[in-house]
């Protein structure tokens, strides 16, 4: 897969090659451009595709497909309405998950937060602020923000996590400089629900449930009526196909907490 690093090498390099040409045979500045445009290109998909692991790795699926499981992640809780519902869902199936929480929500329920906890589902970071702007925050800024969150989920749950997913799942070199320093393991997502975005729970069904397969790692949210739909479907269809639902920490036996 493409690398931020490798690209950088590569445009240098080019830039170098068009300097050489530009001197001896007055080649056109639009190759110049045309660099530019490769580059740029490349950057943005990189950075709204965390699975190209292009800044930095983010761990997206189970390589492990012997075993029949999979792991659901629900990102933006805890909230007061559909946290409650999916938990009620979640104990329904005897499934478990993995819930990446924003600290702004922690901190208006955090007893949300220990419910979850209690209930045997793991507890990942996922910013304090969530902000649109997130991938023009400074390194330090962003440190800060995870920081911040930690400390909330460590009063709510006295654990501290080690899993963290970047808000909308975009990455850039400050945000991978971030996670990098404070040892946190990017955690991404190999299917994609568009939960927040979609219209009605069918269609999201129509296009997810032929994806599914041993050591995918599903991405929801806990937000909507919609979702609910989505996963009381989706655990009807794993209990069929008699593949299980375990947390992220299982699935990819990694540690999850300091
Ligand atoms: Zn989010």
């Amino acid at each position: 897969m493409l690398k931020h690093k490798n690209i950088l090498g590569i445009v240098t390099l080019l830039i170098a090659v068009f300097v050489y040409c530009r001197i001896n045979f007055g080649s056109s500045y639009w190759w110049l451009v045309l660099i530019a445009i490769f580059f740029l290109t490349l950057t943005a998909i990189g950075a709204f595709h965390i699975r190209w692991n292009y800044f930095l790795t983010s761990l997206h699926k189970s390589f492990n497909t012997n075993k029949k499981q999979i792991a659901i992640t629900f990102d933006d809780g805890p909230n007061p309405e559909f946290t409650k519902k999916t938990l009620d869902l979640l104990k329904q199936f005897d499934a478990q998950a993995t819930f990446f929480c924003i600290g702004r929500n922690i901190e208006k329920h955090p007893e949300i937060l220990k419910e979850v906890f209690r209930n045997g589902h793991e507890i990942g970071n996922h910013s304090y602020i969530h902000s649109n702007e997130y991938g023009f925050f400074s390194t330090d800024k962003i440190k800060q923000d995870i920081a911040k969150n930690a400390t909330l989920i460590k009063e709510a749950i006295g654990k501290t996590p080690l899993l963290f997913r970047p808000p909308f799942g975009v990455t850039n070199p400050k945000i991978a400089r971030a996670i990098i320093s404070l040892k946190l393991t990017s955690i991404g997502w190999s299917v994609r629900s568009y939960d927040t975005q979609a219209k009605s729970a069918k269609k999201i069904l129509e296009k997810i449930l032929p994806k599914i397969k041993n050591g995918d790692l599903l991405l929801l949210h806990d937000t909507s009526n919609l979702s609910i739909e989505v996963l009381e479907q989706l655990l009807l269809f794993l209990r069929e196909k008699k593949i299980k639902a375990v947390t992220v920490g299982e699935l990819l036996n990694i540690e999850v907490y300091e």
